[in-house]
């Protein structure tokens, strides 16, 4: 069992960070054993990088659909409109497909 520093995002999000101390089953040196313990946890104060990018997504999302509802009251961009929904189902599934991971990744044990 090795140390290492944690960093640990408000939405749960979290990472290994420096290796600190070997245990004393590891003669190697630079070597870990390979089960990591935590030694100290860092809490980071930003949203983690994927929960900005789902945000980032998401408002792009929300654009699209007022622009979509303006088009739609507007008449005569039926064209712009069906371009538009089919980028806002790509979208969708893309920010779907990224919560899949960040929520596997909160609740792994290690990586
Ligand atoms: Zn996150």
């Amino acid at each position: 069992m090795c140390y290492f520093d944690h960093q640990l995002w408000p939405c749960g999000w979290w990472k290994w960070g420096n290796f600190r101390e070997q245990c004393p089953k590891e003669y190697r040196t630079g070597e870990t054993c390979g089960l990591k313990l935590i030694f100290n946890t860092y809490l980071e104060p930003e949203p983690c990088k994927m929960c900005d990018q789902i945000d980032k997504k998401q408002r792009r999302l929300n654009k699209m659909m007022e622009d979509v509802r303006r088009w739609r009251n507007e008449g005569n961009r039926r064209a712009t409109i069906e371009k538009t929904e089919t980028e806002m189902r790509a979208l969708n599934s893309q920010i779907g497909t990224m919560w899949v991971e960040h929520e596997a990744r909160k609740n792994a044990i290690s990586y």
